[in-house]
This record gives structure tokens, C-alpha cells and sequence, in this order.
């Protein structure tokens, strides 16, 4: 086999690596790089050098499997050529074609030939055989072993080991244990800013509640809402808190979106302390709109007067719009818990104006160092490749194994 990473060998984003022998070629992830998100240039400005997988080129690629639904890991997919087959978990299909559509940018990928994967699934393509391994990161997520009979490679894609879903990224070092090559990510080799008071999931919903138990204050919060486990640590607290929670249309079919998935997880029409406010951005509503979608819990509605008349009851998933009204008509003792990677608070000054209140409750979607050493320890690779990092030179020493270092589209024999 060889392999190709067209991106990720020196960056946190825009992965992907490309798997081959002399009869089939496999990407896993076509990803965006992550300084994409705050740009807005077409997607075309992003493509990799990988030939035959594009709109234009005649395919040669023979199949595309997609790790998890961040745009680092599968943006490009707008634009490829929708004659090659594409794998994915059944949330991350559903997440792409039900939920990313009515974000503003209009994402589609109506058009492309979308397979679903289960955990420990195996997809045979041609001479290679690749099999899915669900993990830790956000719902959905999935890592990848590859084999062609001879040689064995395992891709991490993105993982973690601290939210109550730690077991799966265990069980994979168990399931594909002593793969010839192990392409793991490496994030938080340099995110050392994420090696916090929050270590687990867990600590993050404790750290809401006690926050909210003791303010007599409205409170925002700015989280992901496709973050499953960070939404349910909110519904959590807001339960524990006695608080009412207030959503958007958005969130609400993503709660559905889930529930299909999981069924453990609850929809709107399950929390009596679920409330949506309507007021959300006029792309999103229009859109979804015109799928019947935006007024389908439209009992759970609640109006900003009646939040404004008992604003300490209340939780909200900050929406400028909603957050600055209330602001404005006099809501002045508030909190804001900002729950998200603190990379975005530096970088992007719409928080400034919230900042004096702002109190930071997060965890990282990936794996800590010490985590990452027991994880290569129990799947015992005979090689490591690192991929999504900024630190691929510190792999040798900190899991003192060997290690395959490569540069972006330098092609390589394994
Ligand atoms: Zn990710």
C-alpha cells in the first residue's frame, strides 16, 4: 500500500490522506482547512492537489469514507465528483443532508452517492478492506482500519477519551489492535489551552449547574449545537438549575436529527424546560420553512416580553439579535458562558462586547497527551504516522515509538 496526506501532516484541519495500491484509491476525509471558516471564499480556493476526485477530473478515486461531520474533515465534498461513492455514518449522512443545508453558506450534497456505515462494518473496495470503528469525538464520529490482506493501517480521524462515549475510543485499540501503521491525530500537542480545569464532559456540566445555582442573573450561552454532549450538559443543568432553557428552530431539529439515532436522546417535546424562540436568522428560518420544519414544535414557542417579564429563569443559547434586545431593554446583571474552543474568543471580535461576563466552560473534543500515550500503549502500532497537528516532529518522543513523519503530498510506500 501507499499513502498520500494531501493535508493535515502540518496543520489541525483539512484533512486529507490518501490510501492506494496498484488497483484502487481511497481518501480518507476531504477536509477544508480550518482558517477557512472565517473566510469567504468559494470552496474551489481550498482544493488539495489529489487528481481524479474532482467535479472536472475523470474519477479515480474509488471511494471517499468521511470521519465526522466538522467541515475540516469533509468540506470539500460539495465539489467532487459525484460519481465516486462516499461512506459515512448514519448521523453524519443525516447531519449532512438534513441539517448543514440550512446553514447560510448553502452546503449541498444532494447529488453525491452517500453510503452509510455501522460501527465494525466492512467495505470492500476492490483489494482494500476498510472497516469503521465509532469513537469519541461528536456523534457519529468514526475511525477507519484499512487492510489490503497483507499490511494494516488504523486512522484515528478525530477522538477523544473524556465524555461519557470514552469507551468506544478504548474499544478501538482493542478491535484493531497492533496495526502496522497508526495515522492518529495530534491536536492537542500544542492546544496546550485546552489542558484546563475541565478535564471530562462530566465536570463541564457540573461546573454549568453550580454557576447557575448561584446567579440570580438571565444566562447566555454560546456552545455548538450539533456538540451533542455539550447540549445535554446544558439541558442538564437547566433541569438541575431549575432554569428554563431557550433554544432556536435549528437546535430543535437537530434534537430529532439525534433522537433517530439515538433514541436516548430527547426531543424538544420530552423537556417540559425546553423553550424556542422563533426570532432566528432569516436564512435559516426561510429555509426551513420551505421544508416544513420550523414550526414543527411550535408549542414549545416562547416570545422575548415573556422572557424580559422573569429573566433570571431563564437560560438562552445566545442569538445576538435575542441577547442584545434584552441588553438593550435593561437586562444588566448577566452571565455568559462561553463554551467553546477559547481559540475562537481571541480570534473573532464579536465576543469583545460580552467579555466582562463571560465565563469560560469547555472541554476539548480531542484526546489529551496523556491519553493519546495510554491509547498508542493498549493498540501497540508498529509505526505512527501523525496527521492533524501542529507538533508531528514531538510524536517520537512523546510516544517513543517509531514514526513516520510526512510532509503534505508526499507520496509514500508502506
Ligand atoms: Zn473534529
Amino acid at each position: 500500500m501507499k499513502i498520500c496526506v494531501y493535508r493535515g501532516t502540518n496543520e489541525i484541519g483539512g484533512n486529507c490522506i490518501e490510501i492506494s495500491t496498484n488497483k484502487t484509491r481511497i481518501l480518507l476525509d476531504i477536509g477544508t482547512p480550518l482558517s477557512s471558516m472565517n473566510e469567504k471564499n468559494p470552496l474551489e480556493t481550498y482544493k488539495n492537489s489529489c487528481c481524479g476526485v474532482y467535479k472536472e477530473d475523470t474519477p479515480t478515486i474509488d471511494a471517499i469514507f468521511i470521519s465526522h461531520t466538522h467541515r475540516d474533515h469533509y468540506g470539500l465534498l460539495p465539489i467532487i465528483n459525484a460519481k465516486i461513492p462516499v461512506y459515512m455514518s448514519k448521523i453524519t449522512h443525516d447531519i449532512l443532508t438534513k441539517i448543514e443545508p440550512l446553514l447560510p453558506d448553502d452546503f449541498d450534497v444532494s447529488n453525491l452517492d452517500i453510503h452509510e456505515i455501522d460501527s465494525k462494518q466492512t467495505i470492500k473496495i476492490k483489494d482494500l478492506k476498510i472497516t469503521a470503528f465509532a469513537v469519541d469525538h461528536i456523534p457519529g464520529a468514526m475511525a477507519y482500519e484499512i487492510t489490503d490482506g497483507k499490511k494494516r493501517i488504523v486512522y484515528t480521524g478525530d477522538f477523544r477519551f473524556h465524555s461519557n462515549q470514552k469507551w468506544k475510543s478504548w474499544a478501538l485499540a482493542d478491535l484493531a489492535n497492533n496495526p502496522d501503521y497508526l495515522i492518529m491525530e495530534g491536536t492537542r500537542l500544542s492546544r496546550t489551552e485546552d489542558i484546563e480545569k475541565y478535564n471530562t464532559e462530566n465536570s463541564v456540566y457540573r461546573a454549568i449547574t453550580k454557576l447557575l445555582l448561584n446567579s440570580h442573573n438571565i444566562a447566555f450561552a454560546s456552545f455548538s449545537s450539533q456538540n451533542l454532549d455539550r447540549l445535554v450538559s446544558f439541558i442538564k443543568a437547566s433541569i438541575a438549575s431549575n432554569r428554563t432553557l431557550v433554544i432556536d428552530p435549528y437546535t430543535a431539529a437537530l434534537m430529532d436529527v439525534f433522537n433517530n439515532v439515538f433514541p436516548t436522546v430527547p426531543t424538544v417535546d420530552m423537556l417540559p424546560n425546553i423553550k424556542i424562540y422563533f426570532g432566528t436568522s432569516e436564512s435559516i428560518a426561510t429555509k426551513m420553512k420551505k421544508n416544513g420544519l420550523f414550526y414543527k414544535h411550535k408549542n414549545k414557542k416562547i416570545t422575548k416580553e415573556e422572557i424580559l417579564a422573569n429573566p433570571h429563569n431563564f437560560i438562552l443559547k445566545h442569538n445576538k439579535k435575542l441577547t442584545d434586545w434584552l441588553l438593550k431593554k435593561g437586562v444588566d446583571n448577566y452571565d455568559f458562558v462561553y463554551s467553546m474552543w477559547h481559540g475562537y474568543l481571541d480570534s473573532q471580535n464579536t465576543w469583545d462586547e460580552y467579555k466582562e461576563h463571560i465565563t469560560e466552560i469547555h472541554t476539548s473534543g480531542h484526546a489529551d497527551v496523556a491519553n493519546l500515550q495510554k491509547f498508542v500503549k493498549r493498540i501497540k502500532p508498529k509505526t505512527i504516522i501523525p496527521v492533524h497537528t501542529e507538533c508531528k516532529n514531538d510524536f517520537k518522543e512523546k510516544f517513543n515509538i517509531n514514526t513516520l513523519v510526512l510532509n503534505d503530498n508526499e507520496p509514500m510506500k508502506l
